[in-house]
């Protein structure tokens, strides 16, 4: 996809958004930039996406000295030994999924000086191929979370399950603003819920979502055919 493509993708996004969700709050837009190369990346930044985000250290090691003007976040499944590549220049990371990630995370934020925003991921539909708390630990877990040195817990990440169903899928999103809005109660750094992806922006927007995590919608179809790993 050429660059002029990204960046009317992006306008027409943002467009979209603009109308806020259905609690009136802005949309924070995340572009998932996983196989794209740098220059891709800028043409998104310069549209006018709120963050980046790669979901594996390898790539975001190879391109993150190259970006510039637009916080990076990470979304990916993360080896606690990786940890030490990311802490201090992530700006967010959506996907802390478990205590030993939450621990490792707190000892090198202590380590670098610096506090680490993390997003505490639940696997709302309770799938053994997604990583996250379960939903019924999931408070309990922000309450720890919240209480670790070295972290600001600023709320929420989810994946809803594939299923055409939007009856489940709405229930689903609503549980997760549901959690939200309770943790927010008790700690007023929290103030994001990351859900919703190409294939169900518009609906977890419906149902309560404020940060969306966008790839194909901006760059295309990926393609991670010959050279790109
Ligand atoms: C790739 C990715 C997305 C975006 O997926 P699209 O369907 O391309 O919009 C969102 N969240 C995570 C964690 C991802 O890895």
């Amino acid at each position: 996809m050429d660059y002029t493509e990204i960046e009317s993708n992006v306008k027409k996004l943002k467009a979209e958004l603009a109308r806020g969700n259905s609690f009136g709050e802005r949309i924070t837009l995340v572009a998932a930039t996983k196989t794209q190369s740098v220059s891709a990346i800028e043409a998104a930044i310069s549209a006018g996406v709120d963050a980046v985000a790669e979901n594996k250290v390898q790539e975001f090691r190879e391109k993150s000295g190259f970006i510039g003007g637009c916080p990076q976040h990470f979304i990916g499944h993360l080896q606690t030994n990786k940890v030490k590549y990311l802490v201090g220049k992530i700006a967010l990371f959506h996907s802390c999924d478990r205590d030993e990630l939450a621990s490792a995370l707190s000892s090198a934020s202590l380590k670098k000086g610096v506090v680490s925003d993390v997003l505490i991921q639940v696997n709302i539909g309770k799938e053994e191929t997604k990583g996250g708390y379960l939903p019924e630990r999931a408070y309990d877990a922000f309450k720890r979370l919240s209480e670790t040195p070295g972290l600001c817990v600023k709320g929420f990440m989810a994946m809803l399950p594939e299923s055409q169903d939007e009856g489940l899928l709405g229930g689903l999103a609503d549980d997760m603003r549901a959690l939200y809005e309770k943790a927010r109660k008790e700690n007023p750094d929290v103030c994001f819920l990351s859900m919703g992806m190409s294939g169900d922006y518009r609906l977890c927007i419906a149902h309560g979502s404020n940060m969306i995590r966008v790839g194909s919608t901006i760059f295309g179809a990926r393609d991670y055919g010959a050279g790109s790993r």
